[in-house]
């Protein structure tokens, strides 16, 4: 896709390099893609896949000894990521492009309230006075659904729930309203009825403040439930990209048909869930050709020699692997997503 007046974020071959025994190792290897302002686009793939790293490059925050290297290009809003000094980073992160980690108890600062926590980001980003910020806070505390926010925020993230705690950690990302929110693996942590709860108010938050939202996740029931547009990824690369309708009735590469027939669907309970076989191989030692060889049940002698592009397969729709068109391997629509 290219980027368009609505394209918010744009990332072209975007890499992330690891020192190896034998030379680089790359744990993303040139994922390009594009979120336009208001949409809601979900970043999917099993652990290991390069998504949580993905996600990290879009604020340069990869851990060292990763880098970003090679021809990469992140623009968001015009800005080109890349090239900013720290300074101009800085005034980017959590204000413009704000993100929510999976594990909010590491997330969070055990010795400050969370009230602190949240007005420190509103100091941090704007002039406003200590009352004001706290004032912000404890609205931001009530909008995200916390019940007597006033006295919630003064509490440590200890005196509070998992769920509460993530809760949190979204009214922080949100103060501020940003334009684009990132959010990894939002609701594992959580039980199924607050998961539910999380992503409603997500939703929620995405309908009225109008931010664009970069979902992470391993689990295509939350895709079904909250994305306009998928991405999914296998050892580093994208394998997939289409509109959720798009994915759910024709999903075009093996990876995502082995995910989609893993996933339990309501009111199919005899159906029999399949597992994908083996697991994603380790960065260094990729199969030659296609990195989903070993695991594909379609691989053919080409498959082990050359590597697949990506080619489209309908409106938005593309699959990387060498046997798209073949109508044969086409599977029967997995489950529709909520519309
Ligand atoms: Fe399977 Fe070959 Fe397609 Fe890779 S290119 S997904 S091995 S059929």
């Amino acid at each position: 896709m290219t980027a368009t007046p609505q394209t918010l974020l744009d990332v072209q071959s975007l890499q992330v390099a690891f020192p190896g025994a034998g030379g680089d190792v790359y744990a993303v290897d040139g994922v390009s893609f594009q979120v336009a302002n208001g949409e809601t686009v979900c970043l999917v793939g099993e652990s290991g896949c390069g998504k949580s790293l993905t996600a990290l490059a879009l604020l340069r925050l990869v851990p060292p000894p990763g880098r970003i290297t090679g021809p990469a290009h992140i623009v968001f809003d015009g800005r080109d990521i890349l090239s900013l000094d720290e300074r101009a980073l800085r005034s980017i992160r959590g204000r413009e492009m704000a993100m929510i980690f999976q594990e909010p108890t590491t997330a969070l600062n055990p010795v400050l309230t969370v009230g602190d926590q949240i007005a420190e980001v509103v100091r941090v980003h704007t002039t406003c006075s200590a009352r004001e910020a706290w004032d912000q806070a404890v609205a931001m505390l009530a909008r995200v659904g916390i019940a007597d926010a006033p006295a919630r925020a003064t509490q440590y993230p200890h005196e509070l729930s998992g769920g509460m705690r993530q809760r949190v950690m979204i009214a922080m990302a949100l103060v501020l309203s940003p334009r684009l929110v990132i959010a990894d693996e939002p609701t594992t942590a959580l039980d199924v009825t607050i998961q539910a709860q999380i992503l409603e108010l997500l939703r929620d938050l995405r309908t009225r403040t109008g931010m664009a939202l970069l979902l992470i996740t391993h689990d295509l029931g939350v895709v079904a439930e909250m994305a306009s547009r998928v991405i999914v990824m296998y050892a580093g690369r994208v394998v997939e990209e289409a509109p959720v309708e798009a994915l759910f009735a024709t999903p075009s590469h093996p990876y995502t048909q082995g995910l989609l027939s893993a996933m339990p669907r309501l009111g199919d309970e005899q159906a029999r869930l399949t597992t994908i076989r083996g697991s994603v191989p380790p960065l260094g030692a990729l199969p030659s050709g296609c990195a989903f060889r070993d695991r594909c049940p379609y691989a053919v002698d080409r498959c082990a020699v050359e590597e697949p592009r990506l080619q489209s397969v309908g409106a938005s729709h593309q699959a990387r692997c060498h046997l798209v068109q073949e109508p044969a391997r086409r599977v029967a629509p997995a489950g529709a997503p909520r519309s």
